[in-house]
């Protein structure tokens, strides 16, 4: 097959400056971060530089090859300098205009300037250094999900690639010189569908990650409570219902621990709700690290949090849930003033049987926090047995018989 050169080389031109001025526009309206912006005025460089290549023979030979390629390497760099943006790292004027700048110093020296071979190694290696640079800085992100993240990698790894393969292949084969010998070499055409098959698709990966991050964290958003940044009570509840499911597979006891502040009313009357807020953050904080990070915890409402986590029996859930009021007693206290003490009642309610909703554990669980409460607060209960739903005593499951064996040794505090 025999492909148009200057016909590929036009279209190249004009689809990466469309996708430039899209990747520009996308970058306006997104709320996410501004990276998409910078990527837009690189695919608009990068269209002007080789704009530029293409013009060779029409315009000065300079203009063409030195300040052609500075252009593009430049695009390439704020490649690089847009995904360092989009992963929250500072970006250096400096160390973006590096290789442009380096460039232009090279072809100010006669020999480099007029060595074509020369000069396409150094450009070669210089934009796949950029590219890989770019991959880089994707890579060190991935701790954020995101799934366009691995064939963006792939993607600059591969022009990179390509780019360095550009090296030893000038090497063997070296060009002749002449002002139109780039644009007609037995490469350009393969370097030229090449680089519009990675412009499109990078500028569709690019476009994809930062549509994915807003889209993440508007979830993130909805499902994280903004003042003490735990699970809210719909990811809390959707967790719940979420282990229920699992735990019928594996017959393993799950206990709901529920949490209340002692007296919290009072605390933002003495102290104001500022200082509330912060004995609510610190709980969450405590709690969160008490209960261990693969433990389902969430805030459900104004000044009550829960937990659900897989334990052996109800005197472990009790224990766990008195490590929490406990540790939080210890750390509270500071952050008052000694004014008033916060502490936090506790409720635990074990769920064993197949099918059970959680609405039906939150009850139990609720009802051993009042007990909690009635009994004088800062203290661990369990539901009294006589209100669980299973009334017949040949009808408790084994978890509810073990409950029952608890009543009255399971008062901590
Ligand atoms: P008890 O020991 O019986 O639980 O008493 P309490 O005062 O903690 O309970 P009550 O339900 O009477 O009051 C809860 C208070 O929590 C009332 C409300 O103003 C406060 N509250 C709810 N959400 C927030 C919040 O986000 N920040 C602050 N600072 N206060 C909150
Ligand atoms: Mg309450
Ligand atoms: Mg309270």
């Amino acid at each position: 097959m025999q492909l148009d050169v200057p016909t590929l080389a036009v279209v190249t031109v004009f689809v990466t400056a469309l996708l430039g001025g899209l990747l520009l526009f996308a970058g306006m309206h997104n709320r996410a971060g501004r990276a998409p912006m910078l990527w837009g005025v690189s695919f608009l460089l990068g269209a002007f530089g080789m704009a530029l290549v293409v013009m060779r023979g029409q315009i000065p030979d300079w203009l063409s090859i030195q300040v052609a390629n500075a252009v593009v390497l430049l695009g390439m760099a704020l490649v690089w300098a847009g995904t360092r943006m989009f992963e929250g790292r500072t970006v250096r004027p400096g160390l973006v205009l590096a290789m442009p700048l380096a460039w232009i110093a090279c072809s100010l020296i006669p020999s480099f300037a007029t060595d074509v071979n020369l000069r396409t190694v150094v450009a070669s290696a210089m934009l796949s250094l950029l590219s890989c640079l770019a991959a880089w800085e994707i890579w060190a992100g991935r701790a954020e999900p995101l799934l366009s993240r691995w064939p963006t990698i792939i993607t600059l790894l591969s022009y990179g690639a390509a780019l360095l393969a550009r090296i030893p292949a000038t090497i063997l084969v070296p060009q002749l010189h002449g002002s139109q010998q780039l644009i007609m070499g037995a490469m350009f055409p393969v370097v030229a569908f090449g680089t519009l098959m990675f412009t499109v698709i990078l500028a569709f990966l690019l476009l994809n990650m930062s549509k994915e991050r807003t889209e993440l964290q508007h979830k993130t958003a909805s499902l994280i409570d903004p003042l003490s940044g735990v699970s809210n009570r719909r990811a809390f509840l959707d967790g719940a219902e979420r282990l229920l499911r699992q735990q019928r597979l594996r017959y393993e006891p799950l206990a709901l621990i529920l949490f209340d502040l002692d007296h919290f009313k009072s605390i933002n009357d003495r102290l104001g709700h500022a200082a509330g807020d912060d004995v609510l953050k610190v709980f969450a904080r405590e709690a969160a690290f008490s209960l261990g990070p693969d433990v389902l915890f969430g805030r459900i409402g104004g000044e009550e949090f829960a937990a659900l986590l897989s334990v052996t029996d109800i005197g472990e859930a009790i224990a766990i849930g008195d490590r929490v009021r406990r540790n939080f007693a210890a750390v509270a206290a500071g952050h008052c003033a000694g004014v008033v003490v916060p502490t936090v009642s506790v409720g635990v309610a074990l769920g064993g049987e197949p099918d059970q909703p959680i609405a039906g554990l939150m009850a139990a669980a609720d009802r051993a926090l009042y007990r909690a409460k009635a009994n004088g607060r800062n203290r661990v209960d369990i539901c009294p047995l006589e209100t669980l739903d299973a009334s017949a005593e040949s009808t408790l499951v084994p978890v509810q018989r073990e409950q029952r064996e608890w009543r009255g040794k399971a008062a901590v505090g």
